[in-house]
């Protein structure tokens, strides 16, 4: 396929805009519409149930003051702005969907879930927090049986073992080419910029054909990695610019203040870590069909690197790899206000860090513009210092 890569880039970054006309011709067309909020969400299972799936974490502060007129002000910022949206009727994603699934993941947006569900229908499914395959699959497998079984009667459906085959090999089609879109990044100089990176992953969850969206993102990956061997990166050859991973959870909202103003600083984003990040992606379903298929979606969804689940040494370990992997040379972590499980967690990546000889720099923020300033001059402070170690030891 011929591309001009600025306009895929551009129709991906554009996606939830563009997205809302395709929800609504997609409705009218009779189909049903499932708002998600976590990457727990077992997608396989959706798509089984003929249902199309699309995001709605709150990204904007614009319906915050509207959740919290019922919901407590210290709250983080995408809870409050998810159940805002659907309080105003703001989102066209909330507004058309059909049914909305929710995880027991923090207690914040669990607890969020139960007012939720007095303005959506809703099917919440309970997690185990312990991930920890003897203590935990039991429970964990018959959470998602329950949950296919509440899709078949709510939807009035029915869930065959076909199905959930076929999403389950065309959903690990599209992990194995999201993969490759962070794989990029390992090249020296990157073959793509972190913030495209984002808007690739951000936009992909708003492209409902989804055989379209997978041939322009075969295309887009294509054209990077030809325009990277002519000589023609993103990012100049600069043997000490500093090559980053991002950190955490609930990026949506804040990417413009932190990772785009990073690479505009001079560094490179050159993978992320944490629930949609790399590891998820490379995490396959096992594609076995004599083994039962929701077995074999609960072995992968059990490993999500997540922060609501505790002891998380898998996830630190990851986070070790993909340093070493990605030859980075610092980590930033970045939070969200009034996240508990990923504030925490963030000193077991410091620790990480410290053992694998590269500076963490936490953020934490929120949907506002107030930090702004803040935040640019502590990534101008850590960008120098990386620089210079790697002057220092480049001669
Ligand atoms: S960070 Fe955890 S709770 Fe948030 S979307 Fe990812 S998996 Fe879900
Ligand atoms: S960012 Fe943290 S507090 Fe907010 S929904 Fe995710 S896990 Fe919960």
């Amino acid at each position: 396929m011929e591309i001009s890569l600025p306009e895929h880039f551009e129709e991906f970054a554009d996606a939830r805009r563009r997205g809302f006309l395709a929800v609504k011709e997609l409705k009218e067309s009779g189909q049903k519409i499932c708002g998600t909020f976590c990457q727990y969400t077992p997608t396989e299972i959706l798509r089984a149930a003929g249902l199309y799936e699309v995001g709605l974490c709150g990204k904007s502060a614009a319906p915050i003051k509207t959740a919290e007129t019922r919901l407590p002000a210290n709250l983080c910022p995408l809870i409050k702005a998810s159940y805002g949206h659907a309080l105003e009727d703001s989102c066209p994603y909330a507004y058309f969907s059909d049914i909305v699934v929710g995880e027991t993941t923090c207690d914040g947006k669990k607890k969020m879930y139960e007012l939720l569900g007095e303005l959506k229908p809703m099917q919440v499914i309970h997690l185990p927090n312990l991930p920890d395959y003897d203590r935990s699959m039991e429970m964990w497998v018959t959470e998602l049986r329950e949950f296919a079984k509440g899709l078949e009667e709510k939807m009035g459906v029915e869930i065959t073992e076909e199905k959930l085959n076929e999403a389950i090999e065309w959903s690990n089609k599209e992990r194995r080419q999201a993969a490759r879109i962070y794989e990029l990044g390992r090249y020296d100089p990157p073959a793509i910029t972190g913030s495209r990176m984002r808007d690739v992953m951000e936009g992909e969850q708003y492209i409902f054909n989804r055989k379209e969206k997978y041939e322009k993102l075969d295309a887009i990956l294509n054209q990077c990695e030809a325009d990277w061997h002519a000589g023609n990166a993103p990012f100049a050859p600069d043997p000490n610019r500093p090559r980053i991973i991002i950190s955490g959870a609930g990026l949506g909202g804040v990417a413009g203040k932190t990772v785009e103003v990073l690479e505009e600083l001079g560094g490179a984003v050159v993978c992320y870590e944490g629930c949609s990040g790399i590891v998820s992606r490379r995490r396959l379903i096992d594609e076995d069909r004599s083994r039962d298929p929701i077995v074999r979606i609960a072995e992968k969804y059990i490993e999500v690197p997540c922060a609501v689940v505790s002891p998380n040494n898998h996830r630190m370990e990851q986070v070790a790899a993909t340093i070493e992997e990605w030859k980075a040379d610092g980590v930033v972590s970045i939070t969200l206000h009034s996240c508990n499980p990923f504030a925490i967690e963030t000193e077991n990546i410091r620790r990480v860090c410290e053992k694998c000889g590269v500076p963490l720099l936490h953020i934490e923020t929120d949907f506002g513009t107030g930090d702004e300033g803040q935040i640019r001059t502590r990534l101008e402070a850590y960008l120098e210092m990386i620089r210079a170690k790697k002057e220092a030891r480049n001669g």
